[in-house]
């Protein structure tokens, strides 16, 4: 479904990424870890083509991202994406959050895009909230709203980049469960997130990136946390801290 080669990025005279591969296939759920600065939001953004890179190959779902003819929007239209800061259109109720894009972007008629859309908040347990507005919604609610938004697109793969991180710790449970929810269902998952008892639960592999962009380790859920031996000390050492 996602396949990076030796994808490399710089601002500037900083590079970003450093020769980064990795292969997601069709319903993999696949965590990213690492410290701060380290790139995962930039490698996150570059596989929805919301950056650009200089070097390497990115193919998502057949599409080559490196191809200067590919039709970015069209891509785009079919990663989800969830930010760490929900992202919703405050001036839009709820059903209009989820709605416009379909209509814009995937030129739905409002009807069945309220349909669809009004399923997916069906989904993460907020039809009661379809006519509110974001600012009158908890966190945790805003992030399935805007988890139901990026359902409503019905995305080849979604997109998470620290969807949690944001939240107070009582709000975590109900964002993860939907989540947990997702990947129980198929969906394929790339999910820049530090919960690891999301990552022990339902992933299939965790990659860890360090400082500079690189992919330090990229191997199955048990080798991660069940084997020391098969990891980097740095790995070892972060997963120190945050455990
Ligand atoms: P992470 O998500 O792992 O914390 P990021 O992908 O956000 O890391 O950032 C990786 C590096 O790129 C950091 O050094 C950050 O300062 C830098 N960076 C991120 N966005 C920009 C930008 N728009 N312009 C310049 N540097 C950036
Ligand atoms: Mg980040």
């Amino acid at each position: 479904m996602i396949e990076l080669k030796n994808v490399s990025k710089w601002y500037g005279p900083v590079q970003v990424l450093n020769e980064c591969s990795a292969t997601i296939n069709k319903g993999e759920v696949v965590v990213v870890c690492g410290p701060s600065g380290s790139g995962k939001s930039t490698l996150i953004k570059t596989i929805n083509a919301l950056e650009p890179f200089q070097k390497g190959e990115i193919t998502v779902d057949g599409v080559k991202l490196h191809d200067p003819s590919t039709n970015l929007p069209k891509l785009r239209s079919r990663v989800g994406m969830v930010f760490q800061h929900f992202e919703l259109f405050p001036h839009l109720s709820v059903t209009d959050n989820l709605t416009i894009a379909q209509i814009k972007v995937l030129g739905r008629s409002t009807d069945d895009a309220k349909k669809r859309g009004l399923k997916m908040l069906e989904r993460v347990g907020l039809i009661a909230h379809k006519d509110k507005f974001p600012g009158q919604l908890s966190g945790g609610q805003q992030q399935r709203v805007a988890i139901a938004r990026a359902l409503s697109m019905d995305p080849i793969v979604m997109l998470f980049d620290e969807p949690t991180s944001a939240l107070d710790p009582e709000m975590v449970g109900e964002v993860l469960d939907v989540m947990v929810g997702l990947a129980n269902e198929g969906m394929t998952m790339m999910c820049v997130t530090h919960e690891m008892g999301f990552a022990r639960k339902v992933s299939n592999r965790v990659i860890f990136m360090d400082v500079g962009g690189k992919i330090l380790e990229d191997c199955s859920k048990d080798d991660f946390f069940n084997n020391p031996d098969a990891r980097q000390s740095r790995t070892k050492d972060f997963l120190n801290k945050i455990l």
